[in-house]
């Protein structure tokens, strides 16, 4: 502007407008380097891979302004344009940088799905016995009776209560009923194939779901499993022994909370009958409430 301005004024501005395009070239260029070479200094990566450019850039402009005034080849050379080649090294940075972060990226999202995958797994399980505890049994449940049906395949379930835990507690103190859990819990697991799973519902309550048997298959196994833990199980000369309530699911809209209820019933029967015994549903409770009246 100010050339054209000075050529108004009759002074010879195409020339003086050339060496001033140079001059502010190099004045801007400067400016902007040193702009660019603050946030790499920071870490910026674009302004890192921009170094290269920006000096070839600086370099051959300035050279073709000095050449330009001073005229320092015997022919007119303008380099400066050549620096573009330079760029070459910011769009290989680049690329090299986005692989390196795509990698990156990739290992953070399988570290990631590991800890998610290892969070849930604790979610899922009690600390003390290391059996799935209570929600992840109210989570599983209504889909596993829904397997079972879509199937037509039985399924039941049992559910066990320690006897007398109470006076373990209160005779040997706290550590010693966490050590007959976590015996019933080893116990019951040594006996029970993988497709059976073994839940904490409660203090001293658990349950096996069984997938595939009926209620006489259920009891057979929770009267071995009950038989197991009273002839194996003890503290301290002790023996423990265990009451089990099994129920089975029925057809048409029996819900998991029938179910369970059932079971619970089943329990409360062995416990009235004088514990380390087993019980099976009642037929009337299989029927169901609504039309018992
Ligand atoms: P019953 O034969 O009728 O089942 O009697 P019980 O004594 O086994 O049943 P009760 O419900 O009276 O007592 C259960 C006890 O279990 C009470 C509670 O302090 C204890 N308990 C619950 N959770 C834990 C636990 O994680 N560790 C220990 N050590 N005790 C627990
Ligand atoms: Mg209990
Ligand atoms: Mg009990």
């Amino acid at each position: 502007m100010l050339a054209t301005g000075a050529d108004l004024f009759g002074v010879s501005g195409v020339s003086l407008r050339q060496q001033m395009y140079y001059a502010l070239l190099l004045v801007l260029e400067a400016y902007v380097a040193y702009l660019i070479y603050r946030s790499a200094r920071v870490g910026n990566r674009y302004s890192r891979a921009m170094v290269l450019p920006l000096i070839a850039m600086v370099t051959l402009g300035a050279f073709d302004g000095v050449n330009a005034h001073l005229h320092l080849t015997p022919l007119p050379t303008y380099i400066m344009p050549l620096s573009v080649y330079s760029f070459l090294y910011f769009i290989l940075q680049m690329i090299r940088d986005q692989l390196v972060r795509s990698q990156f990226l990739e290992s953070r999202t399988l570290e990631l799905g590991y800890r998610a995958a290892l969070l849930q797994e604790r979610a899922e399980r009690d600390p003390l016995t290391q059996c799935r505890n209570r929600g992840s049994f109210e989570r599983d449940l209504p889909s596993v009776i829904w397997t079972a049906r879509s199937a037509g395949t039985p399924l039941s379930l049992l559910l066990f209560d320690i006897d007398h835990f109470k006076q373990f507690n209160d005779t040997f103190g706290h550590a010693a009923g966490d050590m007959i859990l976590r015996g019933f819990a080893r116990t019951v697991r040594a006996e029970l194939d993988k497709q059976k799973s073994f839940y904490r519902w409660g203090g001293e309550e658990f349950v096996v779901l069984l997938p595939g048997c009926d209620l006489d298959a259920a009891a057979v196994i929770g009267n071995r499993l009950r038989r197991t833990v009273a002839a194996f199980l003890q503290y301290e000369k002790h023996p423990v022994t265990v009451s089990v309530g099994v129920s089975v699911c029925h057809g048409g809209d029996d819900t998991a909370q029938a179910l369970f209820e059932r079971a619970d019933s089943a329990l409360y029967a062995a416990k009235a009958a004088g514990r380390n015994c087993l019980r099976v549903e009642s037929p009337q409770a299989a029927i169901g409430e609504e039309a018992l009246g």
